[in-house]
């Protein structure tokens, strides 16, 4: 993630990362009491572009709001603070981590008046790679809504997604697929999940997934394809009749899949919906397609 020569972004100041520390006794490690964001810039024929920028940051201000964590930084700033980040480390196509936590020593269970926010970016490729994966249904299922705010993208909640992602890939698969607390197909650990039948998608509503701004994308160059979009509870059950299926996420991009459990898609990825979109996708934050929703 970093070497000798990397700066981060520290409370207003561009440091050395490993002069970016923070003391044992932070609030935000021991309650997982932080919000933070995954965000990728691309290399366009524009220049560095961030992509959705402006959603991140917004994201970011309303996980922060939803948990009480204070944030001094407008969208504005820090998206500034974001692209001075990059041309400072020479990238151009990266991964960046935003991080706004409570730093101070404090063993309280109560929100802080004051918080950090860090700032750092890195050469990061598609996470979860470039196979198609293989997933299976988590015994684990996603935080419950009532319990935590699952539409923020708060530190602590990455506890499930551990737990989840790694059961999976000790019994031998790439990737968890979790439930909601009433039993329907949620979302992965780290990125929302769509399945393929009679030429259209299917994906899990709103309410007990982090609204992927990656998952909004392709619902948008979806439609703007003519491809219906179902925004729906469904079983994993009925994961048997799909015909495909894919992941998305910042990181991870639009990843295929290529079975869930003992399901196995006939069809190999490339000839499904969601090849067409992994395309769309990569024209769209590279800067090589034009769209109506091509926004940075
Ligand atoms: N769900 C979860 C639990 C995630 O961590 C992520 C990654 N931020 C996503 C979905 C996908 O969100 P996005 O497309 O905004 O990266």
């Amino acid at each position: 993630y970093f070497n000798n020569n990397t700066l981060v972004f520290l409370d207003g100041n561009y440091v050395k990362a490993d002069q970016a520390v923070c003391s044992v006794y932070a609030q935000s490690l021991h309650y997982g009491y932080a919000a933070f964001e995954g965000i990728r810039s691309y290399s366009t024929p524009a220049g560095t572009r961030i992509f959705k920028a402006k959603e991140h940051y917004e994201r970011l201000h309303y996980s922060c709001r939803s948990v009480g964590l204070p944030l001094a930084y407008s969208v504005e700033e820090l998206t500034d603070f974001t692209y001075q980040l990059l041309e400072q480390n020479n990238l151009t196509e990266a991964y960046i981590r935003p991080l706004v936590y409570a730093g101070e020593p404090n063993m309280g269970i109560k929100a802080p008046a004051t918080s950090n926010v860090f700032i750092a970016a890195w050469e990061w490729g598609k996470y979860l790679g470039n196979q198609c994966l293989r997933l299976m249904v988590s015994p684990y299922e996603r935080p419950n809504p009532r319990a935590v705010p699952i539409e923020a993208k708060i530190a602590g909640h990455y506890a499930n997604s551990i737990i989840a992602s790694s059961d999976a890939k000790n019994k031998g698969y790439d990737e968890a697929l979790l439930l909601d607390m009433n039993g329907f197909v949620a979302e992965g650990p780290g990125s929302n999940f769509f399945y393929e039948k009679n030429g259209e998608l299917h994906t899990a509503p709103a309410g007990s997934i982090l609204k992927g701004i990656t998952r909004n994308t392709v619902i948008e160059l979806a439609q703007a394809s003519g491809i219906k979009v179902h925004e729906r509870f469904f079983t994993p059950e009925e994961l048997n009749e799909a015909e495909g299926a894919f992941l998305t996420g910042t990181a991870a991009e639009v990843v295929g899949v290529s079975s869930i459990g003992e399901h196995v898609f006939r069809n190999p990825f490339e000839n499904t919906i969601g090849a067409v979109l992994a395309a769309k996708y990569s024209a769209l934050v590279t800067g090589r397609a034009t769209s109506p929703v091509l926004t940075h």
